[in-house]
Order: C-alpha cells, then structure tokens, then sequence
C-alpha cells in the first residue's frame, strides 16, 4: 500500500468508486473518464507500480478477472468487442503508478481509434530485435 496512490486509496475505500467486482486479492471498478460507455480498470488491491512488478499469481487472477469483465460487457452492455490493456511507463501513457488492466468494451461504428500505426524494419533489424528480447527472457 502506498500512502498517495489513489488506487491504493480507493482499494481501502478511502476514495469513492463504482465497483463492479472485488475479492480479497482483486479490485474493478469504472472508470472516471470513460473512454466508452462501461470503461473498467482491474487493479490488484496491493501496490504494485506496473504490469512488470506483480507477482505471476497475482498478475493471472487479475487477467482471469478482466476476462470476467469483458464477458460481461459483452452479455449485459451490448459490447460487440473488447480492448483490454495495460500501460507500462510515462513512455506507454502510465499515468498511474499502480498496476491496472483496461478493460474497455467496443461498439460497433463506436469510432474510438487505439492506434497502433504500422512500421517496417530490415530483416537485419528484425532479426537483432528477436535475438535481443529472446535472449532477454
Ligand atoms: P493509465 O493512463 O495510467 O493507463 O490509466 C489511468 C486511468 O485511471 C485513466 O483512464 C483515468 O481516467 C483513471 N483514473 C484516474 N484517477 C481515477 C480515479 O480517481 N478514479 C477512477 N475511477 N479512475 C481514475
Ligand atoms: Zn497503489
């Protein structure tokens, strides 16, 4: 638990949130800037700075609940879809230091774009890169 992280502090109930789902391990709640109508983040009730320091079992249960939770957009909401997502790091858009998995349902013609623009490398470069975060595993 972190004193100023406002998960943490809405993970102790010291901050309002709606709660869509909680255990003892796994908090979810919506989102307060929706960025579609049912927007809901997972986060683990203890503190963790991003997806890369949580615990394995602690990561799986988190996911198995995003699941839940994008099944059930998808029955109850009308949701055609689902993004679900985490950021690692100001560079990735972390704008919150404690760990969380974005579950956003998707509409069709929702008009919402993740953009992910294409690049191309040279195969030489491919080829460094695959070696690099191989042998980084
Ligand atoms: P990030 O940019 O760190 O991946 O996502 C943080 C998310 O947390 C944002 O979508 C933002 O709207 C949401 N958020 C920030 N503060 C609060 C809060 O106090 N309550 C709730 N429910 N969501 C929050
Ligand atoms: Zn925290």
């Amino acid at each position: 638990m972190s004193d100023s992280c406002i998960f943490c502090k809405i993970a102790r109930g010291e901050i309002p949130s709606y709660k869509v789902y909680e255990d003892d391990v796994v908090l979810a709640f919506l989102d307060v800037n929706p960025s579609s109508r049912g927007h809901t983040l997972v986060v683990p009730k203890e503190h963790f700075d991003d997806m890369t320091k949580c615990p394995k079992d602690i990561l799986d249960h988190c996911f198995e609940v995003a699941q839940l939770i994008a099944q059930a957009q998808i029955k109850e909401l009308g949701a055609t879809g689902a993004n679900v997502l985490t950021n690692i790091g100001k560079s990735a858009g972390q704008s919150v230091r404690h760990f969380h998995i974005h579950v956003i349902p998707r509409y069709d013609n929702d008009g919402l774009k993740l953009a992910f623009p294409p690049k191309q490398l040279e195969d030489k470069e491919m080829l460094l890169i695959q070696d690099s975060i191989s042998k980084g595993l």
